[in-house]
């Protein structure tokens, strides 16, 4: 594909004002949701054939999302793009101020493996509802999936709307060579400074969800079983292959051997043997081998099977791990839990802020300041009090990092202000023009200008 030639027709579409129209923004949407359901078989084949997910995970952590985005997208985007009135402030009277939002131009949206579909396609709606064209770029790590997106998006959308690039690190490179008016890039921290130094030569403004290693904290003083069965669950979903999964467990000392216990109660219970075909594979081989490097056979407390043939790790549960060890040092991103304890929560807290600034963090407590003072304290990209991981399925709360784990949010109204410049005007009558800004200047002209301003 041309890239110059794709980015050069979607300016010109942009240009031609169509997609300033609300109702063809909807128009699209609509379009992008029909696709989607009418070719939901081939997407369930597609993401089983990369990493064995089921259609029950696809449909709750995918394609449910996306649905849900195009959904409220439809029904309150003539609120968010109308132009809102704001007050004018006294020494511009008489006059009216208004905040106009508008769309940006032609955006690349660069996407991961691990949530093939959800990832790609909800900056795709946030950018359309904005009112944007699109270049999407999904992973190649994941070859099936990126294949059906590309099939299914460009047989149907006209590629000044929305096109799908396949291709791995040359084609990124080279599409990260071109102008756009935006990019939205999900992926690792490490790629994310490519992608930030790139956008930097155009001055492009950026949204980049990035990585980071989340901690868990659970005091001794919660529902222990509960805090238990929602870590197992939100770990061990896709594998551990999750983002915002729990990257470690900080527990109590008191209360380590009644959550180790219930830990491994739960993930007996989930069955999450190799032959249950709702337990998700390692993307590839080199992920394999990584983390398999990273299970010390003196931690395990639970889990520890590897079959490098189906790339399956059982959920292994690590304790007897330190701050120094390998397994602390970068974002794990599979099946593997280090349960470390504390003593002093205010240790606990300081080892975490001595960490770049993770994508989320957890806290299971009955202790109102317990909580507060995680909250307080701890900068991170957003998370939740007794439960892990569902924050994102709450639309009405932006997802995005802070520091290494990010720039910028989105989902719901949050992805369409990510998409959109949000343009301020002035609008003044002919009528009514005190003299005060004019020159020559005068005493008693300053002294109504530090009254009025
Ligand atoms: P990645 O950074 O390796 O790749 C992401 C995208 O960047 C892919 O489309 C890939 O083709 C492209 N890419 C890779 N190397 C590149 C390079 N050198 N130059 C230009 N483009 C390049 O990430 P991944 O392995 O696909 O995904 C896993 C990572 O993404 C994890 O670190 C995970 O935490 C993170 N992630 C973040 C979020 C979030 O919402 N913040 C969501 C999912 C995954």
């Amino acid at each position: 594909m041309d890239f110059q030639q794709i980015i050069k027709k979607q300016a010109d579409f942009f240009n031609s004002n169509q997609t300033r129209e609300i109702r063809f923004r909807i128009e699209q949407l609509r379009k992008l949701r029909t696709i989607l359901k009418s070719h939901e078989a081939e997407l369930y084949e597609a993401i089983y054939k990369d990493f064995r997910k089921s259609e029950f995970e696809t449909y709750a952590t995918e394609l449910s999302l996306i649905y849900n985005e195009i959904d409220e997208a439809i029904r309150k985007l003539p609120k968010w793009s109308a132009r809102k009135r704001v007050k004018t402030n006294l020494v511009n009277l008489p006059a009216r101020s208004y905040i106009i939002p508008e769309p940006l131009g032609v955006c690349l949206v660069i996407g991961a493996w691990n949530y093939p579909y959800q990832l790609t396609f909800i900056p795709v709606v946030a950018a359309i509802a904005a009112g944007n064209t699109v270049v999407l770029k999904p992973s190649e790590i994941s070859p099936e999936t990126s294949l059906v997106i590309a099939r299914i998006i460009n047989e149907n959308f006209q590629p000044e709307i929305l096109v799908v690039v396949e291709g791995g690190i040359p084609e990124t490179t080279t599409l990260l060579e071109q102008k756009f008016d935006k990019i939205f890039f999900t992926g690792s921290s490490r790629v994310g400074k490519i992608v930030y130094q790139a956008a930097a030569k155009n001055l492009t403004p950026v949204t980049l969800e990035l990585s980071g290693k989340n901690p868990a904290i659970v005091s001794a003083n919660c529902n222990i079983r509960k805090a238990a069965k929602r870590l197992v669950w939100s770990k061990f979903l896709n594998s551990g292959q999750t983002c915002i999964a729990p990257d470690y467990v900080l527990v109590e000392e008191v209360a380590k051997k009644e959550l180790l216990s219930q830990i491994k109660i739960h993930i007996e219970n989930a069955d999450y043997s190799l032959e249950n075909s709702n337990y998700i594979q390692i993307i590839n081989e080199q992920n394999f081998n990584r983390l398999v490097e990273l299970i010390d056979l003196q931690e395990i407390y639970c889990g520890g099977e590897t079959k490098a043939f189906d790339r399956y790790i059982a959920p292994t549960v690590l304790t007897n791990v330190g701050f120094e060890d390998p397994i602390m040092q970068d974002e794990i991103f599979g099946p593997l839990l280090p349960v470390i304890s504390y003593t002093d929560l205010n240790e606990a807290i300081g080892l975490i802020k001595s960490r770049p600034k993770s994508l989320s963090c957890y806290v299971f407590t009955s202790d109102k300041q317990i909580r507060n003072k995680v909250l307080n304290e701890i900068s991170f990209g957003g998370g939740a009090v007794n439960d892990a991981v569902m924050h994102i399925s709450n639309g009405n709360l932006p997802f995005g990092g802070v520091g290494d784990s990010g720039i910028g949010s989105y989902h719901g109204k949050a992805g369409f202000a990510a998409f959109s410049h949000f343009k301020s005007i002035l609008v003044k009558p002919f009528w009514g023009e005190p003299n005060l800004k004019y020159s020559p200047y005068s005493k008693l002209k300053l002294n109504w200008i530090k009254r009025l301003v």
